[in-house]
């Protein structure tokens, strides 16, 4: 029971626990509309519904006639649960598989706990018990954001920082009782409802500030990506393509091959646009099995498409003829029909630091239009010199690579 409990220093015990049960609930509640607005997150129900439960807990564990010093089994159980609940919402989020049993595994543990003889007559002992119980919990959120290689570790350090500072907080009864065996029970009561309250507003905010950067991501994919391969659009292929570019440095020569796959209109005009479509999808398919994770590729538009990779003249050139090979016998047949669908690839390097992607697609266009000159599905790449306008398609003339079985001229 708290009434009655005398102020320790300025801060009174009653009045911070009273504080802290609002706090949590109104996050709960804040928790759970954002979850009615955005319903595709559904760790923002898992998170506000814990909230909800915290406060239900902490309101029955400090209502006045119940045991404050000895808490009641079921507040301790409902808050241990809350606790499972918050680790599943961030499993949710991050894409991971919801551990049902999970919610009630630290429940059930302090249960089981409390009836051995030893935490059946010491009520420190229980209380001991379940801040280690929390503290694992805890640890378990922070570990889900650790392994979120999705985010930067800068980015990552705020909410790994607050869920391992309240297990360590958590701890601290168990610290207390072993540094100061005499220690006021009231005094660890103060910390823990102090930072009860600013774990459950650092948390709440810290979730909020995730599921923000989740929408951030989501619009900027879609701003940056084709809808039908699932590649990058040209918007995106820019930016990443310059940032590619930053981060090589100049340490290696970079090379942007295009892509056109040949005679595309008759293969819509003669199998639908459906088939057409499907070809495309397979192109895309294609190009990624075929490069390195951190090679950019995108569909620029139509039937055309382009990677940028950081890759010498001979380097970028197997890297084409590989692609150029495998689409070659991908194509022969594709969603049932015999197509044959082969692609043309024009190749620019730049051996100084890339500042102009667009004057490096131009070179490569040229040379893609001299490999659809040369009988198409072959690879061209440009000479070393910069192309000139591609007004009338005059260029410089480029290397074709040869290779058996090659188609002439159209
Ligand atoms: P070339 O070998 O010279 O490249 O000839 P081509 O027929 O491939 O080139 P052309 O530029 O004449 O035709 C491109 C066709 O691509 C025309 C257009 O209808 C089709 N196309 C553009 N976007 C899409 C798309 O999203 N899906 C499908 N199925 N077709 C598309
Ligand atoms: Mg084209
Ligand atoms: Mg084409």
């Amino acid at each position: 029971m708290i009434a009655g409990n005398a102020p320790v220093g300025a801060l009174d015990v009653p009045t911070l626990l009273v504080v802290a049960i609002c706090v949590t609930a109104v996050l709960g509640l804040f928790l759970l509309l954002a979850w009615l607005q955005q319903r595709s997150v559904r760790a923002l129900a898992w998170w506000g519904a814990a909230y909800l439960i915290g406060a239900v807990s902490l309101a029955t564990w400090s209502a006045p006639g119940a045991a404050l010093e000895v808490p009641s089994e079921i507040p301790a159980m409902l808050i241990l649960i809350a606790c499972g609940m918050i680790w599943n919402g961030v499993r949710l989020f991050h894409g991971r598989r919801v551990l049902r049993l999970a919610n009630v595994a630290g429940a059930t543990i302090w249960l089981a706990g409390t009836r051995l003889p030893f935490f059946a007559a010491h009520e420190d002992g229980r209380i001991a018990l379940g801040a280690v119980v929390v503290a694992v919990y805890t640890f378990c959120i922070a570990l889900e954001f650790w392994r979120d290689r999705r985010q930067s570790l800068r980015s990552r350090v705020g909410a790994i920082l607050v869920p391992s500072l309240h297990a360590g907080i958590f701890l601290t009864p168990l610290v207390i009782r072993v540094c100061l065996p005499d220690a006021p029970a009231q005094r660890w009561l103060v910390i823990f409802a102090l930072e009860t309250i600013i774990y459950a507003v650092g948390t709440a905010f810290i979730l909020m500030l995730m599921v923000k950067d989740h929408y951030v991501h989501i619009y900027r994919s879609a701003a940056n990506s084709d809808p039908l391969t699932g590649l990058l659009n040209r918007r995106g292929f820019v930016e990443s393509a310059r940032s590619l570019c930053k981060h090589v440095g100049g340490q290696k020569p970079i090379a942007l091959l295009m892509f056109d796959i040949d005679h595309f209109k008759s293969v819509n005009d003669r199998f639908g646009h459906a088939v057409g479509d499907e070809v495309l999808r397979l192109f895309a398919q294609v190009t990624n099995a075929n490069l390195r994770v951190n090679d950019v590729v995108a569909r620029l538009g139509g039937e055309e498409f382009a990677a940028i990779v950081p890759a010498d003249r001979g380097q970028a050139t197997s890297i084409a003829e590989r692609v150029r090979l495998a689409f070659e016998t991908a194509g022969v047949v594709v969603a049932g029909h015999r197509i044959g669908a082969t692609v043309s690839i024009g190749v620019a390097l730049s051996d100084t630091p890339v500042a102009n992607i667009e004057a490096l697609l131009l070179r490569a266009d040229a040379a893609l239009y001299e490999a659809k000159a040369a009988g198409r599905n072959c690879v061209v790449v440009a000479g070393r010199e910069p192309a000139p306008p591609i007004a009338g398609r005059e260029v410089a003339a480029g290397t074709v690579v040869p290779f058996p079985g090659r188609k002439s001229a159209a």
